[in-house]
């Protein structure tokens, strides 16, 4: 018996990279006006070996996005010569302009349907490695259950956010089901704690692992179809 969903959330209930990179045109504009060094001293070239040096002095940071964006605007700010205090203040400051930013997504076809449509049947769970919140997106009321790597320290796919997710909701991996769009983050990472797993393979890519998926859609709207015919079948 099915209990759980859980859904992974950048890139299967929304595109990412295009919303990233305008939170972060956005960050840059507001640093203009209200950081202008961090402009003038800082090269996008300066800027990116800031996060290798970030990285390399705190390497548990590739877990946690949020920490590891603060730092490395934080570490950016007192280079280009901003005192300790400021920096901080940028720092809190700019990270809630990118915030915003980061948060103006456009839902795939179908996606606020298919979590209302599951969560009359099934309890729902988010489990993401990225900083996007459902609750400022309006969809925590579909999601008994929030996980983000931020919060639980690891990220996909190691087990743990997985099993913080299954903990939380009371349900055995067996009886949940994990759908994502990334082969080894959500498909993989889920199999690995005995977990189902659906691939969201919204562009028909090949799958590019040994091991399988339970399934796979290319359309948000074809998974609860998916979801009966699996269970008809097991
Ligand atoms: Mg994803």
């Amino acid at each position: 018996m099915l209990q759980l969903v859980t859904f992974d959330l950048d890139n299967t209930l929304w595109e990412t990279e295009s919303v990233v990179a305008s939170a972060e045109r956005t960050l840059m504009a507001w640093f203009a006006e209200h950081a202008p060094l961090f402009v003038e001293r800082l090269d996008s070239e300066a800027r990116k070996a800031l996060r290798h040096e970030v990285l390399a002095s705190d390497p548990a940071l590739r877990h946690r996005v949020t920490d590891f964006r603060l730092a490395v605007m934080k570490l950016g700010l007192l280079r280009a010569g901003y005192a300790e205090e400021q920096a901080s203040e940028l720092t809190r400051r700019g990270f809630e302009v990118f915030l915003e930013g980061r948060h103006a997504v456009t839902f795939f076809p179908h996606a606020e349907r298919l979590l209302q449509g599951l969560s009359e049947n099934y309890q729902l769970a988010s489990i993401s490695n990225g900083n996007a919140d459902v609750r400022k997106l309006g969809l925590d009321k579909y999601f008994s259950v929030i996980v983000s790597a931020d919060e639980v320290g690891l990220s996909k796919p190691d087990p743990a956010p997985f099993l913080t997710a299954l903990q939380r909701a009371g349900v055995e991996p067996q009886r949940a089901l994990h759908i994502g769009d990334h082969p080894e983050d959500d498909i993989q990472g889920a199999r690995g704690v005995g977990m189902h797993a659906l691939w969201f393979n919204r562009h028909g890519a090949e799958w590019p692992l040994s091991l399988q998926p339970d399934g796979e859609v290319r359309c948000l709207g074809d998974i609860p179809d998916w979801i009966e015919r699996f269970k008809a079948n097991r």
